[in-house]
């Protein structure tokens, strides 16, 4: 944060305090309280209360900070309190940010009455109420002591008012309105989703002191104590003016509008570089409660702008933003990577701001759940260490090659980020389910219930996502709900199926509408292949992170420090047997990929220097083969592909305009070495006309022998069409087989598609079949120099004898509706 002398690791070990951190608070969480509307929103929470999480990583990372909960003795979290206000208490005092001496002591229990109140809403166990409630009646006779020990009415805190008298006159104090947001978020949150009618009552009082306090001052003292840290009180004060509460609370949230961060923000300017991150994210969350209060498009686009600069421009590849707690001039993401990256406050408030964005812009859903997905997976579930049983918690998480994440403890800790680590977890079925009218959005795939209030209906959601790529909705109940399932932009080839019937045709990155009447026992079936992508980082092309689909993967390394980022072949990147497990040769050697999120204990790479083949273009090479003579095949992508047409092979009328003609006798096409060399994904596209059909012979054959090849032929031994690659001769080919050969004597269209361990096998435009575990991929081919249309590797199978017409390379695999308007279009 901005005061300190000392680096806040510094202070962290030194067990002292300094620096600081965040906000609080969910935003109205349930369906129809607020008496006031939101202004500009169309998409509703559920309340925390109507899911339920099912066995899995969430449940196990909530499980593990519910007991912590139990486990915490309320009366040293109150001790400080009782103290500054003149009662008793024999409680040992707390450590860490907790600590007796520590000017930021107090916060740490309205993180735990945000995370009481929010356990008991997301399982219903009353003893988190029960402890919840007692924190707030013994808050509550703090508050009352407020005037005999000489401070305003209201006042309630863990410290003096003279805390506040410092910050006001430009005085070093580490964070004081940061403090009493905490308290004042808990409160709320105890009365909102724990029904606690006594902590609305103290929040009151004490926002009319915040009223009382700032009302008193200029704009100008008010713009200059703005530049210390304050939290989200904004945006507390707000949610409490949309609750109902007096009027007054929304020109008191108003006092908070921070000129200097939002000026530039109005105007689309990236000004962020130099700025305590986590100072101003909660400024935008207010923003956006802001425009939901006044319907003043202004805030609108203050949190919006923000998110987009901090998402594309300040975002590493886990989500997380921030190194050293700063922004960092706009793209640098390779040159700034250290032990002190992505402070994990910063992105438990980002998912806050992104989700009131989601309420307010319907129509970027699907792009912001995907960063929603992307900083909840690779950040925030894997910063609880799954060994502790008490849930603790990484403050930063290391983004430098031989990194290593540390975490939380009891009692001698109590940071922001161990504050929120306690929200975070208590609070993952937030964002599963949405809603709007008859409207049920499916945004997360994490196993979990659904309790539809006043429907009568349940979905339940049965996944093992991400370990693999599939989720099975179950609808229990009836009724029309038009249903919008995620497809994330990073999938290819998804299907959605309702009782086993394909349904629609999935686009990613957008929503799949079921409109339905919807009866007990219905299924949905969601399919969202993942591959494998290796992200550039925007400052250094060389300098990546690999991903399996949404899941970033780090490089295991152990007890071993590094002390530059270790260089990646990109090539050797193969799966394992295990979900989201890869091996991979890099300069250290063989090094095992898990998923950062399971990487615990363990030194370990985000980022990697890359070595690849030259990158290929999306689309490689396209043969038209409409020359009229000679036996050059013209690339018309442009790549300068040509293909060669060899030992005599001629043309004759194809599909459009002219075909190659392949006589069944010795005559082929020769397509250049590496067609798809170091391709993780690929398409394979075709028309063929085939004169006589002969077992074995290829449509394709792209490889450098018998050893190494993946090929098509339309009739294999087996009596049907077959995809087939391998590295390790025909015993270690992996295939698809069709139900049956290729016609002869009709122009057909022919494609493969590969992407993540998903091939489909397309004719005339529809699947004929799917190998799911697909493996290998052409990357692990090498640099192929024998790349052929209608010849083998293997010298005693028969050549192709068939018209090939528009024949086409990709390095991605092509999308259903995509091949299926090649096919339409005959192109
Ligand atoms: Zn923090």
């Amino acid at each position: 944060m901005h005061r300190p002398p000392l680096s806040r690791r510094t202070v962290l070990k030194a067990g002292a305090a300094t620096a600081v951190a965040t906000t609080a608070a969910v935003a109205l969480p349930t369906t129809a309280q607020a008496a006031r509307p939101d202004s500009g929103v169309s998409a509703y929470a559920f309340p925390l209360s109507a899911v339920r999480l099912l066995a899995g990583p969430f449940q196990a990372n909530a499980g593990r900070t519910m007991s912590y909960l139990t486990f915490l003795d309320a009366d040293r979290l109150l001790h400080m309190f009782r103290l500054n206000a003149g009662l008793a208490s024999s409680a040992t005092a707390c450590g860490g940010w907790e600590s007796p001496t520590t000017e930021l002591r107090g916060h740490s229990i309205g993180h735990v009455l945000t995370a009481l109140a929010q356990a008991y809403a997301s399982t219903g166990d009353t003893s988190y109420k029960t402890k919840g409630d007692y924190i707030v009646t013994q808050l509550g006779l703090c508050q009352d002591r407020a005037t005999a020990r000489g401070f305003n009415t209201g006042y309630l805190s863990a410290y003096p008012e003279s805390f506040i008298d410092r910050v006001e006159t430009g005085q070093a104090v580490w964070a004081p309105y940061y403090t009493l947001h905490k308290i004042m978020a808990g409160l709320l949150d105890m009365h909102l989703l724990a029904g606690n009618a006594q902590a609305l009552t103290i929040l009151n009082r004490k926002a009319a002191w915040v009223q009382f306090r700032n009302s008193r001052l200029t704009l100008a003292q008010r713009q200059a104590m703005l530049r210390t840290e304050f939290g989200g009180v904004g945006e507390t004060l707000y949610n409490l003016y949309q609750y109902g509460e007096n009027a007054a609370h929304l020109t008191t949230a108003q006092y908070f509008d921070h000129a200097q961060i939002f000026d530039p923000l109005a105007n689309n300017s990236d000004q962020l570089n130099g700025f305590h991150a986590n100072t101003q994210i909660p400024k935008a969350l207010a923003a956006i409660r802001g425009f939901h209060a006044t319907g003043t498009t202004r805030y609108r686009d203050i949190a919006s702008n923000f998110w987009n600069f901090v998402v594309n421009q300040h975002s590493y590849a886990i989500g997380g933003n921030s190194n050293g707690e700063y922004f960092q001039p706009p793209n640098a993401i390779a040159s700034e990577l250290s032990d002190s990256t992505c402070e994990c406050c910063n992105s438990y408030n980002m998912l806050k701001l992104t989700r009131q964005l989601f309420f307010t812009f319907p129509n970027r859903a699907a792009e912001l759940m995907d960063f929603y997905e992307k900083a909840l997976y690779n950040h925030l579930l894997g910063a609880q260490n799954p060994s502790s049983s008490h849930g603790f918690h990484c403050y930063y998480v290391p983004l430098r090659a031989g990194g290593i994440k540390t975490y939380s403890n009891d009692y001698n800790n109590f940071t922001c980020c161990h504050g929120t680590g306690m929200e975070t977890n208590t609070k993952y079925g937030e964002s599963i389910y949405f809603y709007n009218g008859n409207t049920l959005y499916v945004n997360l795939f994490i196993a979990s219930t659904l309790t539809w209030p006043g429907r009568g209906i349940t979905i339940r959601q049965d996944t093992t996502y991400p370990e693999t790529s599939t989720s099975r909705l179950t609808i229990t109940g009836s009724g029309a709900i038009d249903l919008r399932v995620r497809i994330p932009s990073w999938t290819s080839g998804a299907q959605v199926r309702v009782n086993g019937t394909l349904t629609g045709s999935p686009t990613p990155g957008s929503y799949l509408t079921i409109n339905r009447t919807w009866a007990s026992g219905d299924t949905v079936d969601i399919s969202l292949p993942m591959s494998l992508a290796i992200e550039p980082t925007p400052d250094n092309s060389a300098v990546r992170a690999v991903k399996h689909g949404p899941i970033v993967l780090a490089g295991q390394y152990g007890t071993t420090n590094l002390s530059a980022l270790p260089t990646l072949s990109a090539s050797s990147l193969a799966a394992t047997s295990t979900p989201l497990q890869y091996t991979a040769t890099a300069s250290t050697g063989s090094v095992t990929l898990l998923p950062f999120y399971k990487t615990h204990g363990v030194r370990y790479t985000v980022y990697w220097n890359v070595t690849t083949t030259p990158t290929l273009p999306a689309f490689v090479a396209h043969y038209q083969f409409d020359e009229s003579s000679g036996t050059t095949a013209s690339d018309a992508t442009g790549n300068g592909r040509t293909a060669t047409l060899s030992s005599g092979a001629g043309r004759t009328t194809g599909r459009t305009g002219n075909a190659v003609n392949l006589s069944g006798s010795s005559q082929y096409v020769t397509l250049p070495s590496g067609i798809l060399a170091g391709a993780t994904s690929f398409t394979v596209a075709t028309w063929v006309r085939v004169t006589t059909l002969a077992t074995w012979a290829r449509l394709f054959d792209f490889g450098s022998g018998t050893g190494t090849n993946m090929f098509l032929v339309p009739r294999s031994g087996s009596g049907t069409a077959r995809y087939a690659i391998t590295a390790g001769g025909a015993g270690g080919e992996q295939r698809i087989d069709a139900p049956a050969a290729l016609p002869a004597g009709v122009w057909t269209h022919v494609a493969i598609t590969h992407t993540g361990n998903l091939g489909i096998l397309y004719v005339n435009g529809a699947e004929v079949a799917r190998n799911s575990a697909l493996t290998n991929r052409p990357s692990i081919l090498g640099t192929t120099t024998q790349n052929w249309i209608g010849r083998s590797q293997y010298s005693g199978d028969p050549y192709l004898n068939a018209a090939v017409d528009s024949f086409r390379v990709y390095s991605r695999a092509l999308s259903a509706s995509e091949i299926a308007s090649l096919n339409s279009s005959g192109s």
